[in-house]
Order: structure tokens, then C-alpha cells, then sequence
């Protein structure tokens, strides 16, 4: 398919608009959906999901390794799990999964009724979007976890045949720093050709238009908050449609700037534009042809770090350890046995520390056996050269990176919760007033948070600090 696709298009979950179970439900609505789907849809696709995923997941070469999306897919589960359980008891709907077009308009919405943001939500509103495309159109899809999606549609046949060849994912421009660099290089829009300068935010910027309705939608029934939400969603859709005039001249104008921009920073590199632009005889550019280059080097299974490998490598490190620990406290007790009289007890001591410093040289070897035994040399043979001290730091530092990037991606999803005080600060009390109580809980929220932000920069100065000693 065409790099980039015929249409974009963007999903995301938003778990602030959803509904309080002691409000209850109402009679049946005579009301025709426009925009959410039917809850039998969504059911149906997250069966297909369920059935499919116990099946042979069928071999594909992906553009990411395996290893990565895993990270990426264990690091999404992590943030999510929290949403789950904060509204696990207390509400019945939990929020509500929308697409939106290119424009930023509202094209389709689901109703999300389990803990959090399952596969199922995401694909039935790419699934309703490709049954109303004609049977050639392709389609970008710009996801949170657009990695993880779109490996189990490359794995599993969820969709129906011919549909999976028409799509292609990338994850939301700023959800991207969240990924490994890896994944980036096969999935950040910034970096993939065919993507200018969509960023997959727009349904961020659709919720942004939603929150005055957070504090109506908790308190009426079930089946009424969908019923406003679509009726909202499809007014938000018309109103854009009518401006699309003046979205068009914005964005106009903000290409002409990015160009000027693009333009001074090339210039300012040192480059020509005859390095960034195909030649006529159809020459590679240079730029081109080092990002290329640099891909490839990143993209090589060789260089990712093996996790395995990793775990057998601490764990003998750890007998190394050890067994160093256990010879100074031989060196402690001969001194100690050293000074005292010289009586035949002693003599004895003496004589069963010799047979220790025996054992201990044996064991010293049989650990040094081992790490031989794992080839370190033929696994890793960037690592030949040096000594298992070396590696071993190496090793401490690259501990040390991930746990900092980990920090970060929490701090990152902290802008979530500050987003949903924000949008508390922001609801009013069923009789019209601003609550004293609830300005004072989101201050002192917002206040938690900025705390936790300073102790995680004053952490990673920390671990940075670390990384440098260590080298
Ligand atoms: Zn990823
Ligand atoms: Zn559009």
C-alpha cells in the first residue's frame, strides 16, 4: 500500500466520561445512534479478538522486533491497570473510546464497559470505518499503542479478508516518546514517510470540547449519557464541518512556517537542499541515505539487548559476588585466628580455613566456568573485547537508563491525571455552585502531583549521576 494511506485517522479512550452505577438506568430511548455504536458490535468484535487470539498466530516479518512491542505492550498495561481500578466499583461505563478524521472530526464512538482499554474498543471503530470505505481504500491509523494493534492484526485474523493489506498503524505523535526508540523508528509519524504533519492528537483535542459534559454525564441514566454523548459527538462533527474553511487557512499558514523552520535548521547544519532531495538521475540523497542506514542499524535484532542473556549474565555475577564476599570473611577469621594463642584448637581452625580457601578457589572457578559457558563473546561480539568487570558496568548502566526511562514514562502519564484535576477544578455541584470541598481536594491533588514530578527529576539527576560514576 501507498505510504500513509488514503485517509488518516485517530483513536483514543477517554476515562473521565463515564457513568456513576448508583445512578441508574432509564426505560428503553426510541433514538437512532449516529455516532456510537451498537454495544452487540463491539461485543462481537472483541469475541472474533478472543477467538482468534487462541489460534496459531499466522508469521509476518514486522517492521519493529517482537522483543520491542512486547516492552511496549507491558509498559501500556502498567498505566493502564491504574484507570481499571480507580473505576472498577463505582462506575458501570467506564468511559468511551472515539476515532476522528484527519480534520479532528468525530466519526465514531464506543462505549467502554470493562476496565480498561481493551484491543476490542480500537479495532470495532476501525472495523466500522473500512465497512463504509470502498473495497481499495487504505487507511492510516494513529493509536496510543498502534504498535501493539497492529501486530495482533497482522497476527490474528480479526478483521475480514482484505481488510488487514489496507492498513497501516503509527502511534500518536506525542504518545510516541513513550515507546522504545525502536518501535519509534517503525512507528512514530514524525518518522515514517506519508504522514506530514498529522500528529493523532485530534481526539485529545475532541475531549478537550467534551469536558463540560464530565459532571451531566455521571449523574443521568445509563442509557440517557449515551444518548447526549451522540448527540453532542454528532453536533461537535457538524460545527467543525462548517469551519473547516478557516481550519484549512490555519493549517496553511503553520506548513509555511514549518518549511521556513525546516529550512533554517538545514541551513544552519551545514547541508544543502541537494542533500535532502532526490537528484534527477533518481540518486539516493545523502541524508536519505544515512537515515536509512541508521534505521537498519537500530531495526537489527543484533542490536537489541538480549534479555535473557541479561538475567544468566546477573546471575552469575551474582555467584561472583558472593564467593568474593565469602573470601573476605575467611581473610577476617584467619587474621582473627592469627592473633589468638597458639593451642591445638587453634591449629585445627587454621588447618579447616586452609581447606575453605581450597573450596573457595575451586568455586571461584567453576563461576568463572560458567560465564564462559554462556558465550558471551558469540551472543554479544560487540562485548569480545572486554573483561566481565566491564561488562558487568555496562550492564549497571543500562539498568540504570531503563529505570530512568520507566520514571519518565510515569511522570508522562502523570500529565493525565493532572489533566483529569484540571477537569475536576472544572465541575460543578448538582445545585449550580462551585464546590469549596471538591476546589480544595483538586488543589491539593494537583499539589501531590507537582511533589511527586519534583522527587522523580530529583531521582533521575540521581540515576544519571550514577550512570556517569559507573563509567
Ligand atoms: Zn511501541
Ligand atoms: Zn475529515
Amino acid at each position: 500500500m501507498c505510504s500513509g494511506g488514503n485517509i488518516h485517522v485517530a483513536v483514543d479512550g477517554n476515562f473521565t466520561l463515564r457513568h456513576n452505577a448508583r445512578s441508574g438506568d432509564c426505560p428503553e430511548i426510541d433514538y437512532a445512534m449516529q455516532c456510537i455504536l451498537p454495544k452487540f458490535f463491539v461485543d462481537a468484535v472483541g469475541v472474533t479478538h478472543d477467538i482468534a487470539a487462541k489460534r496459531k498466530p499466522r508469521m509476518y516479518l514486522g517492521a519493529v522486533p517482537e522483543d520491542v512491542i512486547d516492552e511496549c505492550e507491558d509498559s501500556h498495561k502498567a498505566a493502564d491497570s491504574g484507570k481499571g481500578k480507580a473505576t472498577s466499583t463505582a462506575h458501570d461505563d467506564k468511559g468511551i473510546m472515539a476515532l476522528v478524521c484527519r480534520h479532528d472530526i468525530p466519526w465514531f464512538a464506543c462505549n467502554i464497559d470493562t476496565p480498561g482499554e481493551q484491543q476490542k474498543y480500537a479495532l470495532s471503530l476501525i472495523l466500522a470505518v473500512l465497512l463504509h470505505l470502498p473495497p481499495s481504500a487504505t487507511m492510516a491509523v494513529l493509536y496510543d499503542i498502534g504498535c501493539v494493534t497492529s501486530r495482533i492484526i497482522q497476527k490474528y485474523d480479526i478483521l475480514m479478508p482484505g481488510m488487514r493489506e489496507r492498513l497501516t498503524f503509527a502511534t500518536s505523535a506525542m504518545h510516541a516518546y513513550v515507546h522504545q526508540w525502536s518501535c519509534q523508528l517503525g512507528f512514530n509519524p514524525r518518522l515514517q514517510l506519508g504522514f506530514g504533519l498529522t500528529d493523532g492528537e485530534g481526539v485529545e483535542r475532541l475531549w478537550s470540547r467534551l469536558r463540560d459534559l464530565i459532571s451531566i454525564l455521571r449523574c443521568v441514566s445509563r442509557l440517557r449519557r449515551l444518548v447526549l454523548l451522540d448527540q453532542h459527538l454528532f453536533w461537535v462533527g457538524q460545527e467543525m464541518r462548517d469551519d473547516l474553511g478557516r481550519w484549512d487557512t490555519r493549517r496553511t499558514k503553520l506548513i509555511k512556517k514549518r518549511t521556513d523552520d525546516a529550512m533554517a535548521e538545514l541551513r544552519m547544519s551545514g547541508f544543502t537542499l541537494a542533500d535532502v532531495t532526490t537528484s534527477p538521475d533518481g540518486a539516493i540523497p545523502l541524508i536519505q541515505h544515512q537515515w536509512e542506514l541508521q534505521r537498519a542499524a537500530q531495526l537489527s535484532v543484533r542490536s537489541m539487548t538480549k534479555p535473557r542473556l541479561k538475567q544468566e549474565l546477573q546471575a552469575v555475577m551474582k555467584i561472583q559476588d558472593d564467593i568474593a564476599k565469602v573470601e573476605d570473611d575467611i581473610d577476617m577469621a584467619e587474621d582473627t585466628l592469627g592473633r589468638g594463642p597458639s593451642s591445638a584448637d587453634a591449629r585445627r581452625a587454621r588447618a579447616q580455613l586452609r581447606d575453605l580457601r581450597t573450596h573457595q578457589a575451586t568455586l571461584r572457578a567453576a563461576a568463572d566456568a560458567l560465564y564462559d559457558s554462556l558465550n558471551v563473546e558469540e551472543t554479544l561480539p560487540q562485548y569480545r573485547e572486554y573483561s566481565p568487570t566491564f561488562v558487568r558496568l555496562l550492564i549497571q548502566a543500562y539498568d540504570a537508563k531503563c529505570i530512568t526511562r520507566h520514571k519518565l514514562i510515569g511522570r508522562f502519564f502523570e500529565w493525565d491525571c493532572q489533566g483529569d484535576a484540571r477537569s475536576a477544578a472544572m465541575r460543578v455541584d448538582p445545585t449550580g455552585s462551585y464546590s469549596r470541598k471538591k476546589r480544595k481536594a483538586t488543589a491539593a491533588a494537583a499539589a501531590n502531583t507537582t511533589t511527586r514530578s519534583l522527587c522523580y527529576e530529583r531521582w533521575i539527576k540521581g540515576a544519571l549521576e550514577a550512570v556517569i560514576r559507573c563509567y
